[in-house]
């Protein structure tokens, strides 16, 4: 094994990992020096928010429930407003991506700190990056005023998770890993973490595709999100999140299916150029042809294979495909816009990818 140059960073985070974990949270408030935190849910967790403030007693400064994807600016002034009112000063978001976006778009602001309790596989929790929707326009930032200090995964909030948020979210994390590992900014410790965090995850599908509540299965999957997580706030990642921003903002298709989706298209296309990231994808899911395995393997746990199952017109691939090509970005495989086009018509009618049917 031939070992290059690299730099790593280390994360200042603490991770609490287990099964009952939530028990802890006014105690890890608490070391935070938080006397009152606002808990932040979407209005579908509202009643697990509830739980977690009656948790934190009079360390709680009341329940906000108005989360909404892609972190809509006036969401975070409407919470903005509460948490002056309140006097909270700390938060503690329950729920997926799009919670924690909230509690990280409070921290750019107030620089409050953030206790996270993530309940799904996006791995949000474990970044500095923080994209705000204004007018129908988003905007990512990377900044380490976002970063929530505590992390709380509490494998027994996953159990409720729907089977298809299950597959697609693991999706989104397996792509964190497999766009890490051909990142050009990677390194040896985070390359561990990717493999590990693809095969974890993807053990896991078909033990929860059988039963949803199997807590072993659970525990993998949130331990393989943990680590792709790590990976995607470590690394720069390439097309198929570019990609997936793209047709999130432009045709609003649902987050963490979209990822499902491309996933394997793009993997099957930076193939070619990416030969020892591929290896060890193949590694981890045990297969010679990642991308195919990748396809079949979201069709079997019954997730969308097709961008036109998931609300994108068919005439919008040439759209998508010029904004895939107007801003320069790294991807191992230099790329151009027919190259984007025949990419995304394939994953709009679902072909699956690879050599062999
Ligand atoms: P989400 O947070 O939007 O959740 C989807 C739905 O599932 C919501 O209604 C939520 O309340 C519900 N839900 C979540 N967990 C549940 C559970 N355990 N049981 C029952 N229902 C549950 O979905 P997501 O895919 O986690 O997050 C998507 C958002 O996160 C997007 O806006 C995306 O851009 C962002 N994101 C950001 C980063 C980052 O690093 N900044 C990383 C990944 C995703």
């Amino acid at each position: 094994m031939a070992i290059g140059g690299f730099v790593y960073q280390g994360s200042p985070q603490r991770v609490v990992f287990g099964s009952g974990t939530l028990r802890q949270v006014g105690d890890e408030a608490a070391r935070l020096g938080i006397k009152r935190a606002l808990v932040l849910s979407t209005p579908e967790q509202r009643d697990q928010a509830e739980a977690v403030a009656a948790l934190l007693g009079a360390a709680s400064a009341g329940v906000f429930g108005g989360a909404k994807m892609h972190t809509p600016v006036d969401v975070t002034e409407a919470a903005m407003a509460v948490i002056r009112q309140s006097g909270a000063d700390g938060t503690v978001a329950v729920g997926g991506g799009s919670t924690t976006g909230l509690g990280k778009a409070i921290a750019l602001r107030t620089d409050l700190k953030q206790v996270v309790v993530p309940t799904t596989y996006a791995g949000s929790e474990m970044t500095t990056i923080l994209g705000e929707t204004a007018g129908g326009q988003k905007k990512t930032i990377r900044d380490q005023r976002v970063l929530p200090e505590t992390v709380i995964y509490d494998v027994d909030l996953t159990l409720t998770l729907p089977i298809g948020l299950t597959v697609t979210s693991g999706f989104n994390a397996i792509a964190h890993a497999v766009e890490g590992l051909y990142a050009r900014d990677g390194n040896p410790v985070l390359s561990l973490m990717a493999e590990e965090g693809i095969r974890a995850l993807a053990g896991a599908f078909p033990r929860l595709v059988q039963n949803p509540e199997d807590a072993d299965g659970r525990g993998d999957a949130l331990y393989g999100a943990w680590l792709c997580g790590t990976v995607l706030a470590g690394t720069e990642m390439a097309l198929h999140h570019k990609l997936c921003h793209v047709l999130g903002g432009t045709f609003d298709l649902p987050h963490a299916e979209t990822h499902a989706v491309v996933l394997p298209h793009v993997t099957a296309f930076n193939a070619p150029a990416a030969p020892t990231a591929m290896a060890r994808v193949g590694r981890a899911l045990g297969v010679a042809d990642p991308a195919a395995a990748l396809y079949d393997l979201a069709k079997s746990a019954g997730a969308p294979v097709a961008l036109r199952d998931i609300g994108m017109p068919e005439s919008g691939i040439d759209r998508a495909a010029e904004l895939a090509v107007a801003n320069p970005y790294f991807n191992p495989r230099p790329f151009t816009r027919d190259d984007i086009r025949g990419l995304l018509a394939d994953a709009w009618a679902g072909r699956r990818p690879g050599k062999s049917e």
